[in-house]
């Protein structure tokens, strides 16, 4: 079977689809085997012409593969561009943050003080998606209004100040920025699997309301949910995806920027990327 033809496509659905359903070593087994059994050892990989992102809207926290078989999963040929095409008739921001205030699609509802939908206008064209909300949002009920948030603030203030996109003001009024869950995980913890598939809708929902120049994923949980394939941020970030109509990025998060600050030079080279692509059509 080769890559990119129809049957592995299928085999690829199914076993993403059991990832997504939380039989994550099914998956990484047999993608792993599927990987040794086409890249023959010590043999360069073939390099496809256009990376484009596997099919599967929801696969979530789930172990890491190898960096080379991250790269590998990613560059698969002929698969179609994901992402919303329109959004739903009659939708809008306000509905989404409404519909998430009053969910209670999962147990997070029970320890929330309130939904955290998202925040901006989004004129920028540029979106910002994270992974949940934290304490500070929880209270306040925006996104991104923390330590991490702080950090967040500063990097948009340092974008409009650089002019690194020409003509084109980047604050927190003029991007949108938003979760992959809406409301806060206790103590912090990681997103659930179950989470991520009964939030993501509200996502969707979003970006194909904002149709977003780029997107850009602030760490693990938001590349992997919006590239459609797992892997570590470090062998996602530099390469350009597409969701829907927009052109999609992966750095790291701006939590991760505190607990380590050598990650904060690499952001700040992705913000760069991001608005070279931004320029580019
Ligand atoms: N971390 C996130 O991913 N989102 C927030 O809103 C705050 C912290």
């Amino acid at each position: 079977m080769k890559p990119g033809s129809p049957g592995a496509a299928a085999v690829r659905q199914f076993l993403e689809r059991e990832a997504a359903m939380g039989r994550a070593d099914l998956w990484e087994a047999s993608i792993s085997s599927y990987l040794r059994a086409m890249v023959p050892t010590g043999a360069p990989a073939e390099k496809p012409t256009a990376p484009t992102p596997p099919p599967t809207p929801n696969i979530a926290a789930a172990p890491t593969l190898d960096p080379e078989a991250d790269s590998l999963l990613f560059d698969l040929p002929s698969s179609p561009v994901r992402g919303p095409e329109a959004p739903l008739a009659g939708d809008s921001l306000e509905k989404v943050a409404a519909e998430a205030r009053a969910c209670k699609k999962c147990g997070l509802c029970e320890g929330r003080i309130q939904a955290v939908p998202g925040v901006g206008s989004g004129q920028s064209g540029i979106v910002f998606v994270g992974e949940a909300p934290g304490g500070e949002e929880d209270r306040r009920g925006e996104p991104f209004v923390g330590r991490a948030g702080e950090l967040l603030t500063k990097i948009l203030s340092a974008m409009d100040e650089r002019k690194l996109i020409p003509n084109v003001p980047i604050n927190r009024d003029t991007v949108y920025i938003c979760n992959v869950l809406k409301c806060r995980p206790p103590e912090n913890r990681n997103p659930l699997p179950n989470e991520i598939e009964q939030c993501s809708p509200y996502l969707y929902r979003q970006l194909a309301l904002l149709r977003p120049k780029i997107i850009c994923c602030l760490g693990k949980f938001a590349a992997e949910l919006l590239v459609g394939a797992r892997g570590s941020v470090a062998s996602m970030r530099g390469k350009v995806y597409r969701f829907g109509s927009s052109k999609l990025l992966v750095t790291y998060h701006p939590a991760a920027c505190l607990r380590n600050p050598s990650l904060k030079r690499p952001v700040w080279e992705d913000m760069q990327r991001l608005a070279e692509e931004y320029a580019s059509p």
